[in-house]
């Protein structure tokens, strides 16, 4: 019997902490875990899985108006969003997915502690004031949203907030140009709101392949929504209706609702690491080696935390290939090579691979490009259109990059990303029959190079 009260004891019951400590005590091994806030951290609680819920929701006005024009006899003008409804309905899901959750740990026989875990020393945490004492740790406390520190800022909300709105605002200010902006920005829009996104930058989606971020925003801003550019919001102020946002030295532009979405800081604040010389980065992230060691031996971290790719599957990727390694003694490390992603903005983002610059910078390449209007606004007559981009390897023939925007791009691209880790080359992309009629099979037509 170990000297300790757990063989694992792991700090964040989110993704990656969920996923770790199930599987280690699968292996047999004495877990607990624990948890200051809702079991099922961001992912499940205050980001994807709330976010697409209210994505589906803000959206199906497009559907009842496109329906009529397939003949449904229904008065797109008067459809009415009862938001209040739509949160309440999400917050039962979330209610279900919580207690979901509280099963699948306690039917692996891990123990939840709810409070916060500090640090004590190498191997004893404090939780909420009880000393609980593990042979190893794993920190899997995730990120939280960060804001500059301007003026004003303790006026605005963040995605917390956000997906919590029960009265919808009639205007709202979204400042950043990130994956959550961009979707926040589509649900608002999509609800009615009138939404203008203030960025910095000359464009949105920093990161993302260019033709992706002119086709998405393109398509926004057909939807309505004012994107400003090049524009640093300097300060808010409460006004007796609303809040009045200056930008670029004295522009002053008038709202009833300020989010902000300028990125996401690993949660290591408090934590107790500074006592135990645990090392971090500049972004303060907990540095970790391949094998998600920190530079204490027996501290593990995982997921957000850690601020490598911050996407829940990758966390879960993560805390099984730790599980292994700690207690089924089979280490093997998470491949981090073509990780499909989307981005739930309207339309949405699939995507896998090299961006067109990224790409070039290997070597020669040869780009296909192709917007098309999606069959379904043929009859419906949206003015809507989708990209279809891939990236092909010179030398190899491989298909690198695939960057994807209109309906049901995630899904697409998911299939896609598993034979472009196969290796897939343009030769085997040529080979395949398409479906037909698809938006996908634009991917395996594609004949005439664009450059
Ligand atoms: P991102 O890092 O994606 O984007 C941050 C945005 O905020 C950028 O546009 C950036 O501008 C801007 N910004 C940063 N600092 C400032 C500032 N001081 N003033 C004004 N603008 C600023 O962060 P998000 O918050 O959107 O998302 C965090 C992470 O969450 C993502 O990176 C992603 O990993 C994950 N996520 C994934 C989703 C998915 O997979 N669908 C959905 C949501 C989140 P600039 O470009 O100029 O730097």
């Amino acid at each position: 019997m170990s000297q300790y009260d757990y063989d694992l004891f792991v700090i964040g019951a989110g993704s990656g902490g969920v996923r770790a400590a199930r599987m280690s005590a699968g292996f047999g091994a004495r877990v607990g875990v624990c948890e200051d806030m809702r079991v099922g951290g961001t992912c499940v609680m205050r980001g994807c899985v709330p976010k697409k819920l209210l994505v589906y929701g803000a959206h199906f006005h497009e559907e009842i108006e496109d329906a009529q024009a397939y003949g449904w006899s229904v008065d797109a003008r008067s459809a009415t969003i009862d938001w209040p409804r739509l949160i309440a309905k999400k917050d039962a899901e979330l209610h279900r997915l919580e207690g979901v959750y509280h099963s699948i740990l306690s039917n692996a026989g891990v123990e939840l502690i709810n409070g916060r875990g500090t640090l004590v020393d190498a191997h004893t945490i404090d939780v909420a004031g009880k000393t609980i004492t593990a042979d190893k740790i794993l920190i899997a406390t995730g990120g939280w949203p960060s804001m500059p520190k301007i003026p004003g800022i303790e006026h605005v909300i963040t995605s917390n907030e956000a997906l919590d709105i029960k009265d919808l605002p009639q205007r709202m200010i979204i400042v950043g140009g990130g994956y959550i902006a961009v979707e926040f920005a589509g649900v608002f829009n999509g609800a009615g709101v009138e939404v203008t996104e203030i960025i910095r930058a000359p464009n949105i989606l920093r990161g993302f392949d260019e033709d992706v971020r002119n086709h998405l925003r393109t398509e926004m801003e057909k939807k309505g929504i004012s994107i400003r550019t090049e524009t640093v919001v300097d300060s808010i102020a409460k006004t007796a209706n609303g809040y009045t946002v200056t930008a670029n030295g004295g522009e002053a532009l008038e709202t009833d609702l300020v989010m902000y979405a300028t990125g996401r800081t690993p949660k290591t604040e408090n934590l107790g690491l500074e006592n135990l010389g645990i090392e971090l980065d500049r972004a303060r992230a907990i540095v970790v080696d391949d094998h998600y060691q920190t530079s204490v031996d027996n501290i593990y971290a995982i997921g957000d935390v850690t601020n490598r790719v911050n996407l829940t599957p990758v966390a879960l990727a993560e805390g099984m290939a730790l599980a292994n390694k700690l207690f089924n003694n089979t280490p093997r490390s998470v491949d981090y090579d073509f990780i499909p992603s989307a981005v739930f903005s309207h339309p949405p983002i699939g995507s896998v691979g090299f961006t067109e610059d990224q790409a070039r910078e290997k070597g020669p390449i040869d780009v296909y490009v192709s917007t098309f209007k999606p069959m379904k606004h043929t009859l419906s007559g949206r003015d809507e259109k989708g990209l279809m981009k891939l990236i092909v390897e010179q030398k190899t023939d491989r298909v690198i990059g695939l960057h994807l925007v209109g309906p049901d791009t995630p899904e697409i691209a998911q299939g896609f990303a598993v034979a472009m880790k196969a290796g897939a080359t343009k030769a085997h992309f040529d080979s395949t029959v398409g479906i037909h009629p698809t938006a996908a099979e634009e991917l395996v037509t594609m004949r005439e190079k664009t450059r």
